[in-house]
């Protein structure tokens, strides 16, 4: 579902170097987690995927069901099925939460060939998500993530994925800043939408996450590489040892 091969990305403004050879494919069905110390470039990966401006991709690829993703523009990356949870979701003042996401909906339908969703149909969609992700009524009517607690960020994130359906699915550190409640709830959202046909990444600074959304791999990256790829036994060896041991462990 999603390839890439050999990222290499370094900032624009200055010749700093972030990905260094990224090597990762994720296949339908399957929930693929990175971990890894701050500062190892997870972001960057999760940007660079996104079409976010400021990086150069100076080698390698990256594709979504074939197709060469980093040539597209963001719209038509969303609009192919990738979807990205910020770790830092932005504010959109003026722009109500609920127009957004009614906006994005049709947008991607529009662009897919598929008819818009009627107001009734999209309104009966959103109130239902939102319940499960106890978003209240008012949240909706709100500006874009304007005076949201940052837990409320998060789970908004999640209505955003939910709402879009998208085929791949990227999380940057949707569990930090969440208490135990918001984290499960974040989870239950995520956990609902694993499906045959969609791909997760979920970027996490912790194991903690992964208690919950459980992954079938989990890669470590450090410095702008993916050092090592195992099961869900990996996620727990980091909690017990952080990372200095498997960081010694590839450097021996
Ligand atoms: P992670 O998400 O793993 O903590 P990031 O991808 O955020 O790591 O950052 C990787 C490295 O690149 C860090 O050293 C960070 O300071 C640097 N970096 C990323 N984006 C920028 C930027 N726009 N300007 C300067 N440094 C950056
Ligand atoms: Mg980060």
């Amino acid at each position: 579902m999603l390839e890439i091969k050999n990222l290499h990305v370094k900032l624009e403004e200055e010749d700093k170097v972030i990905l260094k050879g990224v090597n990762l494919t994720v296949e339908a069905g399957k929930v693929h987690a990175i971990m890894g110390p701050n500062g190892s470039g997870k972001s960057t990966l999760a940007y660079v995927l996104s079409g976010r401006d400021g990086y150069v991709v100076t080698d390698g690829s990256a594709s979504l069901e074939g197709e060469e993703l980093l040539e597209m523009e963001p719209e038509e990356r969303a609009a192919a099925g990738l979807f990205l949870a910020f770790q830092y979701p932005v504010e959109i003042p003026g722009v109500g939460n609920m127009t957004f996401l009614r906006t994005a909906v049709n947008a991607q339908r529009k662009a897919r060939g598929e008819e818009e969703m009627s107001s009734g149909d999209f309104l009966k969609a959103i109130r239902a998500k939102a319940k499960d992700l106890k978003i209240d009524a008012e949240m909706l009517k709100r500006p874009v993530n304007v005076g949201f607690s940052g837990g409320e960020k998060k789970r908004n994130e999640i209505l955003q994925m939910a709402m879009l359906e998208p085929r791949m699915c990227v999380l940057d550190e949707t569990d930090s800043g969440l208490d135990v409640d918001a984290m499960k709830l974040v989870a239950d959202g995520v956990n609902a939408l694993r499906d045959a046909g969609r791909g997760f990444l979920v970027i996490t600074h912790y194991q903690r996450l992964l208690d919950h959304i459980k992954p079938d791999v989990v890669h470590i990256m450090a410095d702008g590489r993916i050092i090592k790829t195992g099961g869900p036994e990996l996620a727990l060896e980091v909690e017990h040892n952080g990372y200095a041991d498997i960081l010694a462990e590839v450097q021996a």
